[in-house]
């Protein structure tokens, strides 16, 4: 699935995928492809996301895409209950996960009961929001 600009146009007219913008799109086109890719710097190494423009640390514009492991720890939670999302139960559970690359990721843990414990060992799992490609993060059982 591409999220070009002619895409733009469509979505805005109800669809439920999420923006879309020369940053993001490679995201979501790694989620379709079972992958949580997220922008290297090219010129110092330094990972990022949300995905942007240019290296917080070294302001290169240059960048490549990276695949992560997917595994990492709860940094922190909390609960989302408004605005309401196309493709989540309403209230469900959103984790900062510390990634072992040592970023750190934002993403739904619906489906798994509250409290979180911070520190819980987490991994991604891939799954679609209606039309939409996305991720989760779940308790990795190891
Ligand atoms: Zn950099």
């Amino acid at each position: 699935m591409s999220y070009g600009v002619a895409d733009t146009a469509s979505r805005s007219q109800g669809h439920s995928a999420p923006c879309s913008n020369r940053d993001f799109d490679f995201h979501y086109e790694g989620l379709e492809a079972g992958r949580l890719l997220v922008q290297q710097c090219v010129h110092c190494g330094t990972l990022r996301n949300p995905p942007g423009p240019a290296c917080p640390s070294c302001q290169s514009f240059a960048w490549k895409a990276l695949a992560l492991r997917g595994t990492g720890t709860i940094f922190s939670w909390t609960v989302h209950f408004h605005p309401p999302l196309r493709g989540f139960e309403m209230p469900h559970s959103v984790a900062l996960v510390e990634m072992d690359e040592g970023l750190r990721v934002v993403g739904a843990m619906d489906g798994v009961k509250t409290p979180l414990d911070i520190g819980m060992r987490v991994r991604t799992e891939f799954m679609r929001r209606g039309a939409v490609a996305g991720f989760r993060f779940v308790p990795a059982g190891d």
